[in-house]
């Protein structure tokens, strides 16, 4: 049994705004069931606080540090026996909304400073001096908000190891020297071997630098930031500490994505009942105002409206796609133009394109549990969910082949789709390809005894938590060795 402080910005359900949210509620609880200690810590926004109450809420800790005066709350993620530990500062829990940036898409201004006293909070409770009197045997520490913990602890004597977990390497942490120097942080992590990067501070660096292990969240995705193509020019030092970084696949919560027993959905069904799932798909088109139609086939799109999940490939092929014979189905929210320029392709086509922005978990769900084909095209991805919540949903992916969609995405040629074939897959991030994939997986949906083969081979899948979580342990047991022989 091992004691681990899981240093995390989001955690579903109190707080989610991507994937990270869904790691750190699942691997938690998975970690818990196998017997070990595990605490959650995490700001403690405006809502979380809101959403705690009903769970308890309890007092256990008042410090100063940096002569901010700083609360710690104790509470549960609700529905689960994970303890959670909320960081409470004015900044993080006297501010409605997102969690980085303000309602005009800017990144909040003093999230240097939030985020540095979520860090020196992580320092303390890692060195049992936050008053908690539990000292835990490993920090494992989740994208740039929780940096600097590892850099904090290392010059400490008798410390956990210190475990960071890569989500998504494009998000850096990146602020000015002057930054450096307001935070007052000692001058020796001023080196470009350690914090800085190019005459900047970043703060992902500080995991990077210091952890005892580094992890990612694929395999192919943990080989492709040593490369100058998607290294966000961190290339140099993943390379340097690759000895040190493993991919370790996420997986996802089974039961709440289980279209089996999912209660968002309006018809379940399974590996067995697939021919169910068309009831949803017609249910869907009934509430989105969409011609009702068994057979047309439905595209289904989720996700941050953001550059990275290859909006562009999708828009500047819109004509070709609105010429296929297929219903879109949108559900995001992220860039204003992008979202404007989906907005406008829906009003022009009601009858082929259905686009909601906002953040929906329930329509999510239908989402996925309706369409026929779900498309990611995403110019890199570090591991993604929405393409293991299609193929247990049935639901046919159509991915570029970039990190954990390249991992979990196996396109055969359909006479050869065997118990491998899951879905369609292309190789070069264009629009061309992106369509003529489309194309092909659309021929696909014509011959309904490959498509089910398609689908049963997916559903048969299994990407529980169980498996990724003993990867964890076993990276746990190798980074105790190597800190404890020091
Ligand atoms: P990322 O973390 O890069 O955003 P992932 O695929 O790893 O991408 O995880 C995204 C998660 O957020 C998934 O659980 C997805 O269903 C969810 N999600 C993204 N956008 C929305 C939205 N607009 N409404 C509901 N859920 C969303």
């Amino acid at each position: 049994m091992q004691k681990i402080l899981f240093a995390t910005s989001e955690a579903h359900p109190l707080i989610k705004t991507g994937g990270l949210a869904d790691v750190a509620s699942s691997l938690p609880r998975a970690l818990l069931k196998r017997g070990h200690d595990v605490k959650i810590l995490l700001p403690a926004y405006a809502s979380v606080l809101a959403k705690a109450k009903s769970a308890g809420l309890k007092k256990v800790a008042e410090l100063v540090i940096n002569e901010q005066p700083i609360k710690l709350w104790q509470t549960r993620l609700p529905g689960s026996l994970v303890k959670v530990l909320l960081v409470d500062i004015p900044p993080f829990s006297e501010r409605e909304g997102n969690p980085y940036c303000g309602p005009d898409g800017n990144d909040w201004s003093d999230n240097h400073w939030r985020f540095f006293i979520f860090a020196k909070i992580g320092e303390a409770i890692a060195l049992n001096k936050a008053g908690l009197d539990w000292q835990p045997d490993i920090v494992h520490c989740n994208d740039w908000q929780t940096g600097l913990i590892p850099a904090l602890l290392s010059p400490a004597e008798k410390r956990p190891a210190a475990v960071f977990t890569i989500h998504n390497l494009a998000y850096r942490g990146l602020f000015s020297y002057n930054i450096f120097t307001e935070l007052n942080l000692p001058d020796y992590l001023w080196h470009h071997e350690r914090l800085e990067f190019y005459g900047q501070l970043s703060f992902i660096k500080g995991g990077l630098a210091f952890a005892d292990a580094i992890t990612t969240v694929s395999q192919s995705y943990a080989q492709e930031i040593q490369t100058m193509e998607f290294g966000c020019g961190l290339d140099g030092l993943l390379r340097a500490r690759s000895k040190d970084l493993t991919g370790v696949l996420n997986g996802i919560d089974t039961e709440e994505w289980n279209p089996g027993s999912d209660k968002l959905i309006s018809h379940n069904y399974h590996r067995r009942t697939i021919n169910q799932k068309v009831n949803n798909k017609t249910a869907l088109q009934a509430q989105l105002g969409l011609p009702m139609d068994k057979s047309i086939p439905m595209l289904g799109f989720i996700g941050r409206l953001v550059e990275q999940k290859g909006v562009d490939l999708i828009l500047n092929q819109m004509n070709e796609l609105l010429a296929l014979e297929c219903q879109f189905v949108v559900l995001g929210s992220g860039f204003a133009s992008y979202e404007q320029a989906l907005k406008n392709i829906a009003e022009q086509h009601p009858d082929k394109v259905s686009v909601t922005i906002g953040y929906n978990e329930g329509f999510a769900h239908q989402i996925e549990a309706s369409a026929d084909l779900f498309l990611m095209p995403s110019l890199f991805e570090p591991c993604g969910l929405n393409q293991m919540y299609s193929l247990r949903y049935g639901t046919i992916p159509i991915v570029n082949a970039v990190g954990g969609l390249r991992d979990t995405v196996v396109e055969k040629e359909l006479d050869e789709i065997g118990t491998e074939g899951n879905g369609f897959v292309f190789h070069l991030p264009t629009a061309e390809d992106l369509h003529a994939t489309i194309k092909r997986a659309l021929l696909c949906y014509q011959q309904p005894n490959l498509w089910k083969k398609l689908q049963q081979n997916g559903m048969s899948q299994d990407f529980s938590w169980e498996k990724s979580a003993e990867r964890y342990e076993e990276i746990y047991a190798g980074v105790l060795n190597k800190v404890t022989q020091h």
